[in-house]
């Protein structure tokens, strides 16, 4: 694990565990797995999870998988469903503001873009331009698309994330 994961996740107060989320969820509401069935689940993934940590509301936070719906639902045998989620808006916007986070943190700390098993062929991101790349074509189909980019910015913005680094690099 690459050493700012778990320097992030302390700055941020989110506790990390061994766990394997195979059987439940990534965040279960209290922790964040940094296992799946193939092992580690990648410096990324475990980043991408502090991120959602972060922009998630208090209420979320208690919450598996922050009440977004499983996500990972179809990935590797994870099966968690929730009964209540987010309104798609609210859960796309905090989306987009993790890939942002994740695209600044990554650059910033030299955390390396870990290719996703269950995309493996077709997936060809190996850096975070790449990233952006797939990123921002990913829900280019969606109409609020733009919107919910502009919303996820405005509110990093408003947080002061965007400008400054959580811990030093
Ligand atoms: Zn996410």
């Amino acid at each position: 694990m690459h050493p700012k994961i778990p320097e992030l996740a302390a700055h941020f107060g989110v506790k990390l565990s061994e766990r394997s989320c195979e059987d439940g969820a990534v965040y279960d509401g209290r922790t964040i797995a940094t296992n799946c069935k193939s092992g580690y689940l990648g410096d990324h993934r475990v980043m991408h999870e502090i991120a959602h940590y972060v922009v998630s509301k208090r209420r979320q936070k208690g919450k598996p998988e922050f009440n977004l719906g499983s996500v990972y639902n179809s990935w590797e045998g994870v099966k968690y469903l929730h009964t209540r989620k987010l309104p798609l808006s609210e859960g796309d916007t905090q989306e987009f503001m993790c890939q942002f986070l994740c695209v600044l943190w990554g650059r910033a700390y030299g955390i390396s873009v870990v290719l996703p098993s269950e995309r493996e062929g077709s997936w060809d991101v190996v850096d975070w331009d790449g990233y952006l790349r797939y990123k921002t074509q990913e829900f280019s189909h969606s109409d609020s698309y733009q919107q919910l980019q502009w919303r996820a910015l405005i509110r990093l913005r408003a947080r002061g994330m965007l400008n400054r680094l959580p811990i030093a690099a």
